[in-house]
């Protein structure tokens, strides 16, 4: 009889496996062991072996004995969530190990916090390959102490080959929002060894043993994956027809959500409207703001009839699979037209979003799926149907609001494709003009093809504010809301409604005297709309000769250009970030340069200040991982970040260097509060700048947004040769208000007087210096605040594009000496709604 003495992998108390407060666990369905509640926080080897599992959430880790014997070591419960938070592994995978050898360190105060419980579990995970086992009580010292001995089987390890035939299951998308970790794992494998055949689960070309916990687990099986089940032997048939099913509904694992049925069946019940807060107001009914605006015109119920597709196809599925495979061609090539004929007609946020469906129906995934079922015998309408639909409702799914977004374009596309599959082409609805359209949910596509003098506004059931179609509405500049309480889609065709894209509300049943009051404030609105842009490339002078500059906020080329044709002096902020986000690796210097001198080119000479790298803590970006932090805003934010990576900031600073000689370029810091933070960075662009033979001469500038530095602005303007106030970060660490706050952001109101205490601070730092300050925040962009700002000395407004015009219109209307008087006045009031008072009652 051969025994092996396993060592306690930590200090603590041996808990027999029937008290962990897990099923999975002590229902011993990973396996037979114990757990011990830690006093340490090192997990150490408990005897010689390999390291044949180490989850990538660093969580848990499996040992592989000489004599083939899988022991798992999994710390606390539920920890995988935690995605590596608190955990050190200290091996790599396939590293042989002595007993007593470190394998991962914890923090165990953090993890007390956040998971579950400690309790950490140590199990034989392939029972086959021991005839029992005896465990220790009571206290034990990691690495010194034994705490299981096993029996070892005779003959452990060797497989039986079983005979018989193999079946593969359709693919499955995995639904478990942490992917197979153990608790589905051991499900899985406990189901599956129920089967006399073989079972393998399999991802692309990775294979694991489905009868084994850790096998599963070493696949690391994510959320959304595609894997198949394959079993061989005499139950096959029936082992897939069981097994399949349980895999694809989440294997009882909390909040997965199993694969909804094809489009022609039964509705999924999941698919229900999230509650949403109604209005005390039965003629209000509530949403979110998806773009601003008003729009009062007569309900248009927009539906979309679900196209019928028959189940089955021809007997032969390769004439089935060439007839998805040309109409995936003919959708790409309609695509392929309509980004042709937008960017003909200079639209290329419209172009880049059909761009974007062309990708998609690219995805390997998709067609695999698609082609699964043909394989099975089902149409190619139906296969692709199924396939689009099941991909798109579990994009919806997703917490991240703008993947989930993304099921919109999917569904669009998808239709398309559908379309020129069953020949039913999307048919284009007839709108009549004045119509507020109200429809379940619009495509991307029905909504580039809306016409701003039809239609004059919309409403969804379904979306959010940063969908695609949310994205076009602001784009054609017409008021939508997305997500209204479903019972708009019950309001008759011809009613009459008013819809407020800004506060996100749809009123119905509205008084004729309301309908009137809104519709003459419009019109007056419009008229000077239309002044503002007749006098848009006029300068921003005061009525007694005082410039400011009014120049644009934007976030990438199309925004430079657009700002130039409504009267533009330059940009004063260019959020770079917009080069960061959405992809997987940095942008490199080259790709900057080009951008850079990109969009200074299309400013015909006039200035561009490039604000570098404002992200972190909560906006973080998928290649520079960050540890989550208590408190992002008071973190690793903006500059910090770029101080404490310096080579992401290195080599974005020597790209605006290098844009520097072909254009009139400044470069800001955002989130400066410290004297130190910007000598440090001074230093780093001078290092850079005498490695760069071509560098430009480009001037440096802080952005003004913690209040330290307005405090300290005499000191600060010493350093550089400029200030841009962010007012939106000045009020929310000014007030100590989340400027996203759902509850506080709309008190958090940069005409405070405390705030404007800091701007005028800011001002006389700077000027007592000789240097000057611009204010980028949204409080540039108030028409209400302009003559504040100016009567402060502010010298330059960085505005929204579209907001150019007004601004510039709002700096004429004054003369400076009013401006002063009034700034003065403003400083002296009590609340940001006596300051707001002041100038109402003054126009
Ligand atoms: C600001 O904080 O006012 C600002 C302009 O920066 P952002 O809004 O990008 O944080
Ligand atoms: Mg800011």
């Amino acid at each position: 009889m051969v025994t092996l003495e396993l060592r306690a992998p930590l200090d603590g108390i041996i808990l027999p496996l029937e008290q962990v407060p897990d099923p999975v666990f002590s229902q011993k369905m990973v396996g037979d062991g114990l757990s011990i509640d830690p006093l340490s926080q090192v997990l150490t080897a408990p005897c010689p072996g390999t390291i044949s599992q180490l989850h990538h959430a660093g969580h848990a880790v499996t040992l592989t004995t000489g004599e083939g014997i899988e022991i798992l070591m999994h710390i606390g419960l539920d920890t995988v969530t935690l995605k590596g938070e608190g955990f050190t592994p200290k091996v790599t995978l396939g590293q042989q190990v002595a007993t007593g050898d470190a394998l991962i360190a914890f923090e165990a105060d953090f993890l007390a916090t956040r998971a579950k419980s400690l309790l950490t579990l140590m199990i034989v995970t392939n029972g086959e390959a021991i005839a029992g086992m005896v465990q220790a009580s009571g206290r034990v010292r990691g690495g010194q102490d034994p705490c299981l001995t096993l029996t070892l089987a005779e003959g452990a390890g060797a497989a039986a080959e079983i005979a018989g035939k193999r079946v593969t299951s359709d693919a499955i998308l995995i639904p478990n929002p942490t992917g197979l970790h153990a608790r589905p794992a051991a499900v899985l494998a406990n189901l599956s060894k129920g089967f006399a055949s073989k079972i393998l689960l399999q991802r692309g070309d990775d294979q694991a043993n489905a009868k084994s916990v850790t096998s599963i687990m070493g696949l690391e099986i994510a959320l959304g994956d595609k894997v198949v089940l394959i079993a061989e032997g005499p139950d096959s048939q029936v082992a897939i027809d069981a097994l399949a099913p349980e895999l694809a509904a989440g294997l009882g694992d909390e909040g997965s959500r199993p694969a909804p049925a094809p489009a022609t069946t039964e509705p999924d019940p999941a698919k229900a409207p999230a509650p949403r807060p109604l209005s005390d107001d039965p003629n209000l009914l509530l949403g979110v703001a998806a773009s601003p605006g008003l729009g009062v015109g007569k309900v248009y119920q927009l539906r979309r009839e679900e196209i019928q597709v028959p189940e089955t196809g021809d007997t032969d599925p390769r004439k089935e699979r060439r007839k998805l495979e040309d109409a995936l061609d003919r959708g790409k090539n309609e695509l392929e037209a309509l980004q042709t004929e937008l960017k003909a007609q200079s639209d290329a946020k419209k172009a880049a979003i059909f761009a974007a469906h062309q990708e998609l129906l690219g995805d390997p995934d998709l067609i695999d799926i698609a082609e699964s079922a043909i394989a099975k015998g089902k149409g190619a309408a139906f296969a692709w149907q199924r396939a689009y639909t099941t991909h798109a409702e579990r994009l919806s799914r997703l917490k991240n609001e703008i993947m989930a977004g993304r099921a919109a374009d999917l569904r669009d596309v998808g239709r398309r494709v559908l379309g020129i599959l069953t020949g039913q082409p999307v048919e284009e609805p007839k709108i009549p003009a004045g119509s507020i359209l109200i429809a379940e949910e619009l495509t991307p596509s029905d909504t580039a093809q809306l016409n701003p003098a039809e239609v004059l506004g919309f409403a969804t059931v379904s979306g959010g504010a940063t969908s695609h179609v949310a994205i076009l509405a602001r784009a054609l500049d017409i008021p939508a809301v997305a997500g209204i309480e479903p019972r708009a889609l019950d309001l008759p065709n011809g009613s009459d409604v008013i819809l407020d894209g800004g506060r996100g509300q749809l009123r119905i049943h509205p008084e004729p005297a309301e309908i009137d009051r809104i519709l003459e404030a419009k019109a007056r609105l419009a008229a000077k709309k239309a002044a503002d842009l007749a006098a848009a490339f006029e300068p921003a002078t005061t009525r007694d000769g005082h410039n400011v500059e009014v120049v644009a906020n934007i976030g990438g080329i199309e925004d430079a250009r657009k700002g130039m044709t409504l009267g533009a002096e330059g940009v004063g902020l260019l959020r770079s970030e917009f080069l960061y986000l959405d992809r997987s690796t940095a942008p490199t210097e080259d790709e900057q340069t080009q951008i850079y001198s990109d969009i200074s080119a299309a400013l015909n000479g006039h200035p561009l200040i490039i604000r570098t790298l404002d992200v972190g803590g909560d906006k973080p970006l998928a290649y520079l991982p960050m540890p989550r932090e208590e408190n992002p805003m008071l973190g690793i934010r903006g500059v910090r970040i770029g101080l404490d990576r310096p080579e992401i900031l290195r080599t974005q600073v020597r790209a605006i260097l290098r844009a520097g000689k072909t254009g009139k370029i400044r470069m800001m810091f955002p989130m400066i509060a410290t004297l130190d933070e910007i000598r440090s960075v001074k230093g780093l662009v001078e290092e850079e700048r005498a490695k760069l033979p071509d560098a430009g001469d480009v001037e440096l500038g802080i952005m003004v947004e913690v209040p330290a530095a307005a405090v300290l602005a005499r000191q600060f303007a010493r350093e550089v040769s400029f200030f841009s106030i962010g007012t939106n970060d000045l009020t929310q660490y000014g007030l100590a208000m989340d400027r996203g706050h759902p509850k506080l952001g709309a008190k958090a109101d940069a005409m405070n007087p405390a705030i404007l205490r800091l701007i005028a601070l800011t001002v006389e730092g700077a000027d007592a210096e000789g240097k000057w300050v611009g204010v980028c925040g949204g409080m540039a962009s108030d028409p209400q605040a302009v003559p504040i700002l100016v009567g402060l000395g502010v010298k330059e407004l960085s505005v929204s594009v579209p907001a150019i015009p007004a601004i510039k219109a709002a700096v004429r209307a004054r003369a400076f000496a009013e401006c002063q008087t009034l700034a003065q006045q403003a400083l002296a009031q009590g609340t940001a709604a006596e300051v707001r008072a002041l100038v109402q009652s003054d126009d």
